[in-house]
């Protein structure tokens, strides 16, 4: 299984609304494990990993579709709940969550930390009490699996994989990936976009830029500083940093060669049938060069007006990339005037939608 990508087989349901809330695209997964240029160990570390990716992809839209709805269920009036974080150690298993660590060190201590920040991020800048705005307890689990090669929410919580030290290291060691996986739970519990095609394209998209504009916030980075565009950086194995990747997603350049999951750039060149990794691209440059257009830091008004189109429950579940266009056209309008509204329609002429 080691030699040849022949096990792999395009599962059954590939095509139904699953959905798979990670951070690594399974092609790339796919394509990496049949490199052979990695050694076995590494390749076996990528072939598990995707298979165990597309096992889970299955049971999230039964969370979705759960969510839906549901978003009062906890709500006593008055009462303001602050979330509180928990990690757990699966030790290399794959039972969730695990082992509860009682008093957080090293890694476990890195992702409380981010986790709070994280908190503190949509508290401060998008107003928000949690992925449910109910002040959601979040949980962690760190050490999933033997190498995963991915992190993601399962529509209840966090998980990690320690990576393969090939490709990729631990996956909370970038800040936008835990503000990323943390972000697919706020989509989760407001639109519900629907993993495939277009809308499963938006959501991936939503999750990079809330994930960029986190770590841009916790770094203090100015949109023009390119750092903060990219998705991923600080997972990439001293391997594959070798071979000159040094993201997995540039927001500002999708199809960069530095980029390991390049991406289309324009609509013009999405492929109806991609992953929702790949066509994420052409919205994520959008927001890029809206918030590059506003100028100043992300967080102070570009991200505001995406997460007002987010949550203001005028987007469809199954929203088109036009239709989104429209909406962050009317958020901006509503935010900031004509002149906001410029600015976003600008942009996402240059990926060729009209809004
Ligand atoms: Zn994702």
């Amino acid at each position: 299984m080691n030699s040849s990508n022949a096990g792999f087989r395009r599962p059954a349901d590939a095509a139904t609304p699953g959905c798979h809330c990670f951070i690594i695209p399974p092609h790339v997964l796919r394509q990496y494990s049949a490199d052979a240029s990695l050694d076995d160990a590494t390749r076996k570390s990528l072939r598990d990993t995707y298979v165990e990716t597309e096992r889970l992809r299955g049971l999230r839209e039964a969370h979705r579709v759960a969510a839906i709805g549901d978003v009062n269920r906890f709500a006593i009036d008055g009462l303001v709940h602050t979330p509180a974080l928990t990690e757990y150690d699966c030790q290399h298993r794959q039972a969730l969550p695990g082992k509860l660590v009682a008093r957080p060190t090293a890694g476990f201590k890195t992702v409380q930390d981010t986790t709070a920040k994280v908190v503190e991020f949509y508290a401060k800048v998008l107003g928000r009490n949690s992925v449910d705005n109910k002040g959601l307890d979040l949980v962690s689990s760190l050490h999933y699996s033997r190498n995963y090669d991915n992190a993601f929410w399962n529509g209840h919580q966090m998980v990690y994989g320690d990576g393969d030290n090939r490709l990729f290291l631990e996956m909370y060691l970038s800040p936008d990936v835990i503000g990323h996986e943390i972000s697919h739970g706020l989509t989760q519990y407001e639109s519900g976009l629907r993993y495939q095609g277009e809308s499963g394209a938006l959501n991936e998209s939503f999750s990079d830029v809330i994930g960029a504009v986190f770590n841009q916030w916790l770094n203090n980075w100015a949109v023009t500083e390119p750092r903060g565009w990219l998705v991923g950086a600080g997972i990439m194995a001293a391997p594959a940093q070798a071979k000159g990747f040094t993201c997995l997603r540039d927001m500002l350049a999708p199809s960069a060669k530095h980029c390991l999951s390049p991406q289309p750039e324009r609509y013009s060149q999405l492929d109806p049938s991609a992953d929702v990794h790949v066509n994420s691209g052409v919205p994520n440059k959008a927001f890029a060069m809206f918030a590059r257009a506003v100028g100043g830091q992300a967080a102070t008004q570009a991200v505001k007006v995406w997460y007002d189109t987010a949550t203001n429950r005028a987007l469809r579940s199954d929203a088109r990339m036009q239709e989104f266009a429209a909406l962050t056209v009317a958020s901006a309008t509503k935010l900031g005037g004509a002149s906001l509204a410029g600015k976003c329609r600008g942009a996402w002429a240059e990926v060729e939608i009209s809004a």
